[in-house]
């Protein structure tokens, strides 16, 4: 039995759960999102931006067998496009509004687009943010997620100074250590299994630690790449350089079980943690103590060039850099 088509696709899977029924400013979840004036089913939808705030927008496409599994459980690859999309709007330190989704499917498929679209819906929910558009098209399995949030206090990559203090959020190398359990080569106990499903398929995009450094941090970011890369990032648009003390890296317990300095690799390089990583002013250091936030200090932003590693006071070369596409 052929699978509905293009526009009861939309209706059926997506503006039916993402508006009610005369009610265009509303959430099919009944969360109201009243800076929707028109949501799904126009040529644009229209957005009434939050008055005095900055709008933050980022883009991210998910393409199967790159970026998941294409046989994974739609459920679940619809929390990850979603979270990872998030992750971006916390490394800014930016407040989910909206969000528009670009699919393309290699069919028109119920069995899949069912459980797909309550990923979808379940993760908007849970995050505040609404669905208000997107585009449907035929081809290889991808995913594209466009999310915009308001934020009062940005956080860039270019606001650190020489001296401040690098933290990260909970623990690093999770993300890495999930994706041979992911891809079935390896098995893993059912311990790892779960934390690799908890990794993977459902990363916590750190908007708490975000909304709590916002006043405090000089710099941010969402580690997506790998610790190593990502603060790269501020080190360049900052122009400075960091020094990093690697026995002090908080290492994720599913990445401590693959063995020795291969966990401290993983945790530098291996990316998909949709950790932050921030930097501090000496003079805040106290008052961001106080707030008992899961980050850990992890080294000093330097008026060099580049991340230095040091492993209990010795240089430590990591063996390869972040991940790149090309
Ligand atoms: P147009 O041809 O004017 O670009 P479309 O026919 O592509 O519009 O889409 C019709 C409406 O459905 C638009 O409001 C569009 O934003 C929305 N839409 C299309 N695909 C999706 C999707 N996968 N998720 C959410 N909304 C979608
Ligand atoms: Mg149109």
């Amino acid at each position: 039995m052929p699978g509905p088509g293009e526009f009861e696709l939309i209706r059926e899977y997506f503006s039916s759960r993402f508006q009610t029924e005369g009610q265009p400013n509303s959430g099919a979840q009944g969360y109201a999102n009243q800076s929707v004036v028109l949501g799904i089913g126009d040529d644009c939808a229209l957005l009434n931006p939050p008055t005095g705030k900055i709008l933050a927008t980022s883009v991210d496409t998910l393409v199967a067998d790159v970026h998941f599994p294409a046989s994974a459980d739609p459920f679940r690859i619809a929390s990850r496009a979603l979270r990872v999309n998030l992750s971006d709007l916390a490394g800014m330190n930016a407040e989910p509004l909206w969000f528009t989704l670009a699919l393309t499917l290699p069919e028109s498929n119920p069995d899949w687009l069912e459980p797909f679209a309550r990923g979808l819906a379940e993760t908007a929910h849970a995050y505040g943010i609404t669905l208000i558009g997107g585009d449907t098209t035929k081809g290889p399995l991808s995913i594209t997620i466009q999310v915009t949030g308001a934020c009062d206090v940005p956080l860039r990559r270019d606001g650190a100074s020489a001296g401040d203090h690098i933290f990260v959020s909970n623990t690093l190398g999770a993300g890495a250590a999930a994706l041979p359990i992911v891809l079935g080569d390896i098995e893993g106990s059912p311990e790892q299994q779960q934390q690799t499903e908890a990794a993977y398929y459902f990363p916590e995009p750190q908007f708490a630690v975000a909304r709590a450094i916002g006043k405090y941090a000089s710099a941010a970011l969402d580690i997506s790449d790998g610790l190593l890369g990502d603060l790269g990032h501020i080190c360049e648009a900052s122009g400075l350089g960091a020094e990093l003390d690697l026995e002090r890296l908080p290492i994720a317990p599913l990445a401590q079980s693959v063995k020795g300095e291969r966990a401290l690799q993983t945790a530098l390089t291996g990316g998909d943690d949709y950790q932050l990583c921030f930097t501090v002013p000496e003079q805040h250091l106290r008052a961001l103590g106080a707030l008992q936030l899961p980050i850990t200090a992890i080294g000093r932003m330097n008026t060099e060039s580049g991340v230095r590693c040091r492993l209990h006071g010795v240089d430590w070369q990591p063996s390869g850099t972040s991940f790149q596409h090309f």
